[in-house]
């Protein structure tokens, strides 16, 4: 059996125990040792007893909790040559040559990146007396297959990332506790939820919460928006509606590409309609608490085909990312994939919202 460690990198998310619980107890099913590297890549770099064996046991009671118990962590080191070095050490030395790496688009390019350069680090850690000869023809290659874990539902190639479901129950049991006492009130509630560069939480929270209005960053309102909005909560308190729910993601823009707080909303209902307008600010809480269903369901199905891709991989394989597609679960191009989703980012960032939507959007071949 193959030797396979498996880590949490970059922004934490709902659901991810259960990925790694599942790449553990698949990876003992199928014969193989399985290592849990703690503190993502900064594990991997400080080696010692942040790389531990796991156990069937070792991870039980672990697909319920939130957040992620094995640690995450951004890691400077790991960005330069001389820190994936040392982690190419740490690993050899245990013998893992699989990596399963659950984080966002950022930690999936650095595993990618350390799968191009592995044969060289290899040659390099031989020549200094780091590693045997066994133990470099032992781990040849390095094998990769990464899953997203990210609330925001960000990454392209994937319908569903992992954390996204359980981050919507958040906000909607948020909007669902406020409505009640918006209506007692008479009040309007502006929510304003995550989302810097993807709309996704707030417009898909907007329509499942019965929102008058959701501001979203690859929307940005035309000029006259204040008055659409006003109009529009007039005419709903006027059929007798006794609340208003507006929702504003982070990265809200207007046409101009001026940003729109859920607090210049306050104020402009406020001022214009005289409305008692309150502001919440969800924050972190939309990444916290136990998994949904979905998500655990999501992160278990993902973990086990993380690891059947890795058995698979012989030779020199490209790396893989593991993806939901419709409701099958697929491998795909991990170059590919990233490659779409920095593409995304860049035509966010020069405003270019339909080159964005259409390549979100575009299905994916194999
Ligand atoms: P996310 O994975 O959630 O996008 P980051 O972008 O912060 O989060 O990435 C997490 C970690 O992955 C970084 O702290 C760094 O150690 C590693 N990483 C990210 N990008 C690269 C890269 N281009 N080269 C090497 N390592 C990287």
């Amino acid at each position: 059996g193959q030797t396979i460690g498996v880590f949490t990198s970059g922004g934490d998310s709902q659901g991810m125990n259960a990925a790694v619980r599942a790449v553990v107890r698949m990876g003992l099913y199928l014969g193989c040792k399985v290592y849990t590297i703690k503190e993502g890549y900064q594990g991997m770099v400080d080696g010692g007893d942040h790389i531990v064996e796991s156990t069937w046991s070792g991870v039980s009671g672990t697909i319920e909790k939130g957040g992620t118990i094995i640690g995450s962590a951004r890691c400077k080191a790991f960005r330069e040559r001389e820190g994936r070095l040392k982690a190419a050490g740490n690993l050899v030395r245990c013998g893992i040559n699989n990596l399963v790496c659950i984080g966002g688009d950022g930690s999936l390019t650095g595993a990618n990146l350390f799968k191009q350069e592995w044969k060289g680090l290899l040659s390099e850690l031989y020549e200094a007396g780091e590693i045997s000869e066994t133990e470099m023809q032992q781990t040849m290659y390095l094998n990769i297959a990464g899953i997203v874990g990210s609330i925001d539902n960000d990454f392209c190639g994937t319908d569903m990332t992992i954390g996204t479901d359980t981050a919507l129950h958040r906000i909607i049991e948020a909007v669902d506790a406020i409505g009640t006492t918006a209506s007692s009130h008479q009040r309007c509630f502006v929510m304003e939820v995550m989302g810097r560069h993807c709309g996704y939480l707030a417009l898909v929270a907007a329509m499942a919460s019965e929102a008058d209005f959701v501001f979203i960053p690859e929307n940005p309102v035309a000029s006259g928006w204040q008055e659409q909005l006003c109009g529009k909560l007039k005419q709903e308190r006027d059929i007798g509606q006794r609340l208003n729910i507006i929702i504003v993601a982070e990265g809200a823009i207007d046409s101009h590409g001026q940003p729109i707080t859920a607090n210049d909303v306050k104020k402009l209902v406020t001022e214009r309609l005289g409305y008692d307008t309150r502001v919440t600010v969800l924050g972190h809480v939309q990444r916290g608490g136990n998994p949904s269903a979905f998500d655990r369901l999501l992160a278990s199905r993902m973990g086990a085909e993380a690891v059947m891709a890795l058995v698979d991989a012989s030779g020199d394989t490209p790396a893989v990312v593991i993806a939901l597609d419709g409701n099958q679960i697929k491998r795909r191009s991990l170059m590919g994939c990233v490659k779409r989703t920095l593409y995304v980012q860049e035509a966010m960032k020069n405003k270019e919202f339909e080159k964005c939507i259409e390549a979100r959007g575009r299905s994916f071949a194999k």
